[in-house]
């Protein structure tokens, strides 16, 4: 059978990523802090969505789902500002990030059964089902590295992938879990 990791490799540089890297799921270490980061809200989505904390469940709930996986990728998209206050090109790289991974979901959806995406909140539904009803496509749902509880410089560090490509850039990261 065919390695599950460098078909998906193959796949996720057709969807469009910059940078790709390999995840060994034992390197990731769930911690309190990113947890913390989550519970100030900067980001809107901190108990919006099914996909985000609280409803994600404990950091022991996230690491036992995470630990059913060995390997995965790192995937990264890097944008390039004028300075740090180019919020266009901030939000451009965000909104092609998300665009890499709309793509990499349904094409994985159709070919790989198991598979855990990490790629930013769940943007699946016009408005999340949280809390008034269950999540309406949980094949289909995407978490956010923070919000599993991950320090994203740690993991990009621990499996030798840059996080950080140099002045005025800026690079939006998020993962797939596959075996
Ligand atoms: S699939 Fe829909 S209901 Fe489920 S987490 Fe995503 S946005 Fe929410």
């Amino acid at each position: 059978m065919a390695d599950i990791v460098g078909e998906v490799w193959r796949i996720a540089e057709e969807c469009g990523f910059s940078h790709i890297g390999e995840l060994m799921v034992d390197t990731i270490k769930l911690r309190i802090e990113a947890r913390q980061g989550c519970e100030v809200n900067k980001c809107g989505h901190y108990g919006k969505s099914w996909s985000c904390p609280p409803a994600c469940g404990t950091l022991e709930d996230c690491d036992a789902r995470l630990r059913k996986y060995k390997r995965g990728l790192l995937l990264q998209s890097t944008g390039q500002m004028e300075d740090s206050f180019d919020y266009e090109a901030i939000e451009g790289t965000s909104r092609k990030h998300g665009e890499c991974f709309d793509i990499l979901r349904n094409r994985l959806h159709e070919n790989y059964r198991d598979v855990f995406l990490i790629g930013g909140v769940c943007r699946q539904c016009g408005k999340c089902s949280y809390p008034d009803a269950p999540c309406r496509f949980p094949e289909k749902t995407s978490y956010s590295m923070e919000g599993l509880g991950m320090i994203v410089s740690e993991v990009c560090k621990d499996n030798n992938i840059p996080y950080y490509y140099g002045p005025n850039t800026i690079t939006f990261i998020g993962a797939v879990l596959l075996d």
